[in-house]
């Protein structure tokens, strides 16, 4: 079936999102809740700090690393889509590795609670974060394909924990029978996220950066390493797609969901100057976490599998970004305009 001839044909049920109150959690719940499913939302981090709060789910606060939240949170559940990690950017990954495999205990008391309660399906996100440093040295951004995420050498702390718990899901697929999913989401950007703290990543750090200069006068930026680190970036419409696509169909594996048009920090900074007008000193910090050289997904698969692949160009999502990040800012900050 082409990705023309595929709606999502599912009757109403009830699904949980965990970690619903971050980024892409938020979002995904919102669609699902449109397509008029009853939608449980299960988040760590008190209401006020959700990036969104959907009125229409069943929302609550719970520590999903303890299994017993686990037991209530897929308690009459069909579906569960796992979005709860401690994440962020290079920055939040680089210096917090035993926090970053604390997430191992969420997917596994996820999927231990969901075998109890017969859960139908189940979905982790794992990371481009899970593929060998030694195939991403070069600035050329290296498109990576799913196998070489093998032999194993993934970005320490956080891409282990992906990579271990894509293995739990397979096992529990093969073992125990229960239908597992997973997607290796790259970059993921977008409205209702995080753009400053310590956790944001690179497009959302551009636009504030970018802002914060436009608003104050003081055009000096930081970039963080040289700027010539090549990624690509998905927005958050083509990931939720994305996930629902991979969740309802047959593919059993780990896959690739992120966008291939490639980018160095560099043209990002370009595009955001240009989204707003302005011209900027950059200053580059060689210190500052950078992660790999180049990355970049490889979408033969995702094509071949399912007729699609994420195609929302990046300028046409950064314009979005920009304008949600700058009227954040501006009611939040509004004196200094
Ligand atoms: P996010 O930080 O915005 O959302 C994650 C949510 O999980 C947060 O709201 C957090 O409070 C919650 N959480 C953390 N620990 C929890 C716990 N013990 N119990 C309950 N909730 C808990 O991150 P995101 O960008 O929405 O990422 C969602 C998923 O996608 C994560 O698994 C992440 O690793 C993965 N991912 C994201 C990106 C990206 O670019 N955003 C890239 C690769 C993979």
């Amino acid at each position: 079936m082409g990705e023309q001839d595929w709606t999502f044909i599912m009757s109403k049920m009830k699904i949980l999102v965990a970690g619903g109150g971050g980024f892409i959690g938020g979002h995904l719940a919102k669609k699902l809740i449109e397509q008029g499913h009853d939608v449980r939302i299960v988040d760590r981090k008190p209401f006020d700090e959700w990036y969104q709060v959907h009125p229409e789910a069943e929302n609550s606060v719970g520590d999903l690393q303890l299994l017993d939240e686990c037991e209530k949170a897929t308690k009459g559940v069909e579906w569960v889509y796992n979005l709860a990690a401690d994440m962020g950017g290079m920055g939040f990954i680089e210096n917090n590795k035993a926090l970053c495999m604390l997430s191992v205990l969420i997917n596994t008391h996820l999927l231990r609670a969901g075998l109890s309660n017969n859960i139908n399906r189940f979905f982790f996100a794992s990371s481009a974060c899970v593929y060998a440093a030694d195939k991403q040295t070069s600035t050329e951004a290296t498109q990576l394909r799913e196998e070489d995420a093998y032999p194993a050498m993934p970005e320490d702390g956080y891409g282990w924990e992906k990579l271990f718990s894509e293995r739990m899901c397979r096992h529990f697929r093969e073992d125990f029978k229960m239908v597992t999913r997973m997607a290796r989401f790259h970059n993921v950007y977008g409205p209702f996220g995080t753009f400053e703290g310590g956790r944001e990543k690179a497009p959302a750090a551009m636009c504030r950066k970018v802002i914060h200069a436009k608003m104050t006068g003081d055009h000096n930026i930081e970039i963080w390493g040289d700027g010539n680190q090549s990624r690509s970036f998905m927005y958050i419409d083509d990931c939720t797609h994305g996930v629902e696509m991979i969740m309802e169909r047959d593919y059993t594996e780990a896959i690739n969901l992120g966008s291939d048009e490639g980018v160095t920090i560099n043209q990002l900074v370009d595009m955001v100057e240009d989204i707003a007008g302005i011209k900027l000193n950059r200053n580059y910090n060689l210190d500052a976490p950078k992660g790999v050289n180049g990355r970049n997904s490889d979408n033969t698969l995702i094509k071949e599998v399912y007729g699609w692949a994420p195609g929302i160009t990046l300028r046409e999502g950064m314009e979005k970004t920009y304008d949600w990040i700058f009227d954040q800012m501006k009611n939040r900050y509004g004196a200094v305009v």
